[in-house]
């Protein structure tokens, strides 16, 4: 499958730095993002060195002649290089004073023939957004989805709950993290959108599907749901990124000619 892709982040409106990271491989079919946490610079230095060693320890593998040849295999791959980059983090949290305390969430979509395997921990997010319908593919790691989950509360509670931002799952916090990873079919006109909560605790699902359906480049996607977050408020760091299939040109040649003779 090719893709265009774009990305953007921004500080938004309240916060002094942007503890996001994202990065786009786009001759790897790969995007990563992350939002790190922690006191001083600690959320940028967890959520860096996410990306950083995800990309690296991946991007040899994703080549025409790479070793992913199936989707156990590039699974399989994707649960190493996280759990390496966990490591990563941790031990510099625990070694390190200045980034005591620090992890971050991570959200990535990895590229295969036709197939595209999502990973996260925490509550960054994947959508998919097929045929006008938008559907989110990832399931927070978070307190107040345990909540949703249980019923102890309701979704217009969780809107203006005081613990949305509260985690269950990230990287560089505990010893080992267990990536959510799932693999789905790739079909033509879809766009996936990855992204920080910067974004979904600004914009509700229907505010990103009336973004989507406004303007169709993925450059203009992004940059319109970043300004839509902070016009909404931009409480915290955004960031989006995007990948949408790209149309193969309709093979019509082929049709006309057998039609002439
Ligand atoms: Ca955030």
């Amino acid at each position: 499958m090719q893709f265009e892709f774009s990305a953007l982040t921004d500080v938004g409106r309240h916060r002094k730095n942007n503890e996001d990271a994202v990065l786009i491989e786009a001759d790897h079919g790969l995007v990563i993002l992350a939002d790190g946490m922690g006191g001083y610079n600690a959320g940028e230095v967890a959520s860096a060195l996410a990306v950083d060693v995800i990309a690296r320890e991946l991007k040899p593998g994703l080549t025409k002649s790479g070793e992913f040849v199936d989707v156990r295999s590039l699974r399989r791959a994707m649960e190493v290089c996280v759990s390496n980059a966990n490591r990563a983090i941790f031990e510099a949290a625990q070694t390190q004073e200045a980034c005591a305390g620090m992890g971050t969430t991570l959200v990535m979509a990895a590229s295969l023939g036709q197939s595209l395997l999502i990973g996260h921990a925490g509550d960054s997010r994947a959508y998919r957004w097929r045929e006008g319908v938008l559907m989110q593919l990832t399931r927070d790691h978070s307190l107040l989805q345990e909540q949703l989950d249980s019923g102890l509360i309701t979704a217009e509670q969780a809107a203006v709950s005081p613990h949305r931002n509260l985690v269950t799952r990230a990287l560089g916090v505990e010893e080992n993290v267990l990536l959510d990873i799932q693999a789905f079919n790739v079909l033509p006109g879809d766009t996936y959108l990855l992204c920080s909560d910067g974004l979904t605790d600004m914009l509700t699902d229907s505010q990103i599907a009336e973004v989507l359906t406004a303007v169709p480049q993925a450059d203009l996607r992004a940059t319109r749901l970043v300004e839509r977050a902070n016009a909404n408020g931009g409480h915290d760091n955004v960031t989006v990124a995007l990948m949408q299939v790209v149309e193969m040109p309709k093979k019509s040649g082929f049709v006309a000619k057998l039609r002439k003779y």
